[in-house]
């Protein structure tokens, strides 16, 4: 690019995760010559896959619902769609261990009433809540569709406290609110924004009878974030170069973006910034932001994953949720991973603050005998491996608060655009959130560009 430049073709993209994927794909589906640069080896960002051994595993466990449009719309730009199917009906198995007569299982499940009677009945028979209990959560989850997502001051406010004041126990916040939130938030009630959690709570499960089914990829990560990314990637005529960290970026006298690589100097008329927040604050031009400094100040969360292989089969579900244990989620990765005997199990454990940085035998020691008490048939069987891989900048804190500091796509430097899930979609830290965000990079990169935006791309309504 750096010889044949033509004024307003020309578009640099940095940062290769789900929300610069996302531009890339956008801006070069209008016409616009791309350059995507990534500074690891691989794309796909915080969703990916590594090789260990025989073994494919992704960092952490993915999921999304089904009321993830943009996200779903990505699957499809990449067809991706049938590697990571949805459930047909939201069904999720919440096995407690922390009762006198041993385990228990109950179900989140919905049937085919309208919304919120879809999940009227699988809460009236939750057994995890007591009848007053289930009673209150139905008038708590009306009271949360009733708010206005728009208001600010619920930004300021915290879920749980919110949630005791509408007459939620503690129990009632530990065995179902933050069953969801913990997962879907990456952080417990207490310390969540009032308004991150209604936007998943009215969203996910208040919205669409539909909206909270669960789709994961039935393959590794790394073939939908990197390999199907990449395809498609070059068939839009992307130049995509990866091991390429950006160092900086600056206009010349005539308004012309200049990226730095190492040994390359790009030329660009738009530049669309799609990296965390911290490596965004750093690489700003002076005067890009009214704030900049407010970047520095949102918050990152840890999700820690614990990878436990048997070596026979010790669960027949795809995952269930746990209660009584500090186990959350488990998930079957055998068939993703390439195993070819035994079962290989993923625990995702969110908010994470207390454990990221345990040495992975103490985990051992705590992990293995919270599997024996909930998965029985792990009694007799043999580990056969055991690790963990630690995010400890999985996402962004979803602290009350963090909305006002997360920045919107344009910025006051002509032709410089930001994305990432960080930044201003009204959505917490999620896939979503990063697509969402490279939509909006994109939407702006284009009108500023002059160019029609390609009408197969996703709509992204204002974010609340
Ligand atoms: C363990 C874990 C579990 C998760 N679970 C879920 C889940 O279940 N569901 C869900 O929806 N979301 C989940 N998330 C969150 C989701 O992965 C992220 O929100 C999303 O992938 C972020 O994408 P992004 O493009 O905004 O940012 P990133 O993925 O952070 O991408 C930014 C990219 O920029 C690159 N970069 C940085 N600096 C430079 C530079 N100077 N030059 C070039 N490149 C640079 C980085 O290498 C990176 O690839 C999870 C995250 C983790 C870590």
């Amino acid at each position: 690019m750096t010889d044949g430049h033509q004024s307003g073709r020309d578009a640099v993209v940095i940062g290769g995760g789900l929300a610069g994927i996302t531009a890339a794909l956008a801006l070069a589906d209008a016409g616009v010559r791309v350059t995507l640069l990534e500074g690891r080896p691989r794309l796909g960002g915080l969703a990916f896959s590594f090789q260990r051994g025989q073994l494919t595993v992704d960092n952490g466990q993915h999921v999304y619902l089904r009321c993830c449009t943009a996200y779903r719309w990505f699957l499809d730009r990449i067809e991706g769609t049938a590697l990571a199917p949805l459930q047909d009906r939201l069904d999720v198995p919440v096995v407690d261990v922390d009762k006198p007569e041993g385990r228990r299982l109950g179900r989140l499940r919905r049937d085919a009433l309208p919304v919120p009677l879809h999940l009227g009945r699988s809460l009236a028979t939750y057994p995890h809540l007591s009848l007053a209990d289930r009673a209150k959560v139905g008038r708590a989850a009306l009271a949360l569709k009733g708010l206005d997502l728009a208001d600010p001051d619920l930004d300021s406010q915290d879920f749980g406290s919110w949630l005791t004041a509408h007459g939620q126990s503690a129990r009632a916040v530990e065995a179902l609110w933050d069953l969801v939130g913990v997962a879907t938030l990456n952080a417990v009630a207490g310390d969540a924004s009032l308004g991150l959690a209604a936007m998943v709570f009215k969203t996910g499960l208040l919205s669409d009878p539909g909206a909270a089914d669960i789709g994961w990829a039935h393959v590794p990560l790394g073939e939908l974030h990197d390999r199907l990314a990449r395809k498609a990637l070059d068939s839009a005529g992307v130049r995509t170069e990866v091991r390429t960290r950006v160092t900086s970026i600056s206009t010349d006298e005539n308004g012309a973006w200049t990226v730095q690589v190492p040994g390359e100097t790009l030329r660009a008329d738009a530049v669309v910034l799609a990296v965390p927040q911290r490596e965004a604050h750093d690489l700003l031009p002076e005067g890009a932001l009214d704030a900049p400094e407010n970047l520095l100040r949102i918050g990152t969360a840890p999700i820690l994953n614990v990878h436990v292989v048997y070596d026979r089969k010790v669960l027949e579900k795809p995952f269930f949720a746990a209660l009584g244990t500090p186990v959350q989620w488990v998930f079957d990765r055998t068939d993703a991973s390439g195993l070819r005997e035994g079962q290989y199990l993923a625990l995702s454990q969110s908010a994470a603050q207390d454990e990221i940085d345990e040495p992975v035998a103490v985990l051992r020691e705590r992990y293995l005998p919270e599997l024996e008490r909930l998965l029985p048939g792990t009694r007799g069987a043999e580990v056969t491996d055991f690790f963990v891989t630690r995010e400890r900048t999985a996402t962004f804190d979803p602290a009350p608060g963090v909305g006002r500091l997360r920045p919107g796509a344009r910025t006051r430097a002509p032709g410089l655009y930001l994305a990432g899930a960080w930044t201003a979609t009204g959505w917490p830290a999620t896939m979503e959130s990063a697509v969402r965000s490279g939509v909006s990079a994109a939407d702006a990169a284009l009108s500023a560009l002059g160019r029609p935006r390609p009408s197969h791309l996703f709509d992204v309504e204002e974010a609340a």
